[in-house]
């Protein structure tokens, strides 16, 4: 064999077994820091509620399919064992989840979605309805916001939450935007730098700047784009001055609640107002962003079967 071979083969060999030896390094590491965080959860989830707003379910229907693997029964269900207590979801331009538990807190013999005999859901305003688990009264209340995951003519991903009317999806951004701010929505740019998931890239990002109120840490890359693409989104936060929150982006079963979330501090925390205590969290600083993406390895495996 001649030498040239024999080198090509050897270095093919050295990088395989070193991807292979950082996805491993890779899944230890964040093992180690779930850990460390379920240790902590007592004590966090007294100071801290636990937040993801943007999640899928099988109500987000892309090219006819779900796209979500969980139900919302299962989704609240999970949000309550992983003391979560306000999540968003954002279904694919749909708000389904919304107005299937706004329509539950009226109408209590409504079991299409949800066992309604599991919890007790009331709407708070516009944009909030409470869930209490009727096994567990004493736990936290669950807050789901109303948003959806928008697409625009450009196609373009936007998230907005907590709006009373729901804006026309697949129109033109600046439609979308105007109407979300308009009604003092929270709006953030989903996986911006990701333009092959719909992101909307640099020159969209810098053109909206004054509109978002975050920048998102997308949790469904799997190692090791979520460095690469979450890295960028943080120097554009930098460059820009606009705060990022950590989302799960749940669609897999293994992503849900993966810890890709963002705490905010109970203080000042007003069920009334969930949009304004948000806010004044991101605009100051003061929500933290847990990043723990686990399983990269179970993760790699659906993605190259196609096993979405
Ligand atoms: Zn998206
Ligand atoms: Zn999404």
């Amino acid at each position: 064999m001649k030498k040239i071979t024999k080198a090509i083969i050897t270095g093919l060999l050295a990088v395989s077994l070193g991807g292979l030896g950082s996805l491993f390094a890779h899944d230890w590491y964040n093992h180690r820091k779930k850990q460390d965080f379920v240790r902590d959860r007592p004590a966090i989830t007294e100071n801290y509620h636990l937040a993801s707003l943007h999640m899928h379910t099988t109500l987000s229907i892309v090219s006819g399919r779900p796209d979500g693997e969980k139900t919302l029964e299962e989704v609240i269900s999970g949000a309550f064992d992983n003391d979560y207590s306000i999540i968003s979801v954002t279904e694919h331009d749909n708000e389904d989840p919304f107005q299937i538990l706004s329509r539950s807190s009226q109408d209590k013999n409504l079991e299409d979605y949800i066992d309604i005999k599991a919890y007790d859901v009331e709407q708070i305003n516009d944009y909030t309805v409470r869930i209490t688990d009727l096994c567990k009264v004493d736990q936290n209340k669950l807050y789901l916001l109303r948003g959806v995951e928008f697409t625009t003519k450009e196609n373009w991903h936007l998230l907005g939450i907590a709006y009373s009317e729901m804006p026309e999806p697949f129109a033109p951004i600046d439609e979308i935007i105007n109407s979300l701010k308009e009604q003092d929505a929270i709006i953030i740019a989903p996986h911006p730098s990701h333009r092959a998931s719909s992101g909307m890239g640099h020159e969209n990002v810098k053109k909206y700047s004054g509109y978002f109120d975050a920048l998102e840490l997308n949790g469904c890359f799997p190692f090791p784009i979520n460095y690469v693409f979450n890295g960028i989104t943080e120097r554009w936060s930098n460059e820009l001055g606009i705060p990022v929150i950590a989302n799960s982006d749940a669609h897999i079963r293994g992503t849900y609640f993966n810890n890709f979330l963002s705490l905010f501090p109970k203080q000042g925390f007003d069920e009334e107002d969930i949009k304004g205590y948000i806010r004044h969290h991101l605009s100051n600083g003061t929500h933290k962003n847990i990043e723990i993406t686990d399983s990269s390895l179970a993760l790699y495996n659906r993605f190259l079967l196609g096993n979405r």
